[in-house]
């Protein structure tokens, strides 16, 4: 896989691309990273990459040009580096944007099919409408609130993207019981010593037997889920075990009233 920022700040990017997970994905060979200074691609004697908007108002709007050619500068490299008649695999090409779609796992799980993803990062008050409309091929939003530039959920998108791809995780960091990845919150966890200031580890977790294990676990991811996010429950069908745990902790609640 390859993946590439388009972006004015790439110094940015040095620390997260060539530490912790991503630095190793990198170092194993499974995720190339790159950064592109799209202000190299210009063209004008200020190196100026935005301008004022047309129809007037506030702030300035990042200017379609630079962005286009440095976009397409780069797929051209890549076709003929490729050193093949075939053309290469289109990217998808990914504006960050609060107006978008929001990201989520399963989102992060599409974009790790992917061969070549360039992530556009936005400064300014806003973009040329055209960048939108003919350069970009997906439109995506870390939450509902402003950022000063697209860096930041890049780093958060690519960091979600990379963690999926094989031989990315150690055994011991699996993405399979992440939050999301089952469609439920991860269950509690646990690690020595069994006592801590009198709070104790529970018991069913010492127990040495698995299949008890993985019933609480399942019940303590669901009923977890439950009570903090109940949204991620609408429209699923629940297993027999679900529904008699969903009754419970309602019952639990109204004698509680
Ligand atoms: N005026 C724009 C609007 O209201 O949609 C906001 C521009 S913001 C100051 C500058 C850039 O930061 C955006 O173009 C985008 O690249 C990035 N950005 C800010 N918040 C974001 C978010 N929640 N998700 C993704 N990108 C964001």
């Amino acid at each position: 896989m390859r993946i590439d920022v388009m972006t004015l700040f790439p110094e940015m990017f040095e620390g997260v691309f060539n530490s912790s997970i991503l630095g190793k994905a990198k170092d194993k060979g499974i995720v190339q990273l790159g950064t592109v200074n799209f202000r190299d691609y210009a063209n004008n004697k200020h190196n100026t990459v935005d301008d004022y908007p047309y129809g007037g108002g506030g702030g300035m709007v990042l200017k379609a040009e630079p962005l286009f050619t440095a976009v397409e500068s780069l797929t051209a490299q890549l076709q003929e580096s490729a050193g093949s008649d075939e053309p290469v695999k289109k990217p998808r090409v990914i504006l960050m944007c609060p107006q978008g779609e929001p990201f989520s796992q399963r989102k992060a799980e599409e974009l790790s099919q992917e061969e070549h993803l360039i992530f556009v990062c936005g400064h300014y008050e806003g973009y040329d409408e055209r960048i939108r409309e003919f350069l970009v091929t997906d439109e995506l939003s870390i939450g509902d609130y402003v950022l000063t530039g697209g860096e930041l959920p890049a780093m958060v998108m690519i960091d979600a993207v990379v963690r999926l791809k094989p031989g990315v995780l150690g055994n011991e960091m699996s993405a399979v019981t992440d939050s999301f990845s089952t469609g439920l919150l991860e269950y509690p966890q646990y690690t020595r010593p069994v006592e801590f200031r009198d709070m104790r580890v529970p018991d069913i977790l010492m127990s040495g037997h698995h299949k008890n294990i993985d019933a609480w676990r399942r019940q303590q991811s669901f009923l977890r889920t439950l009570k903090r996010r109940p949204d991620m429950l609408e429209g699923r069908k629940l297993s027999k075990e679900e529904a008699q745990w969903k009754r419970e902790y309602e019952q639990e609640l109204r004698e509680k009233k």
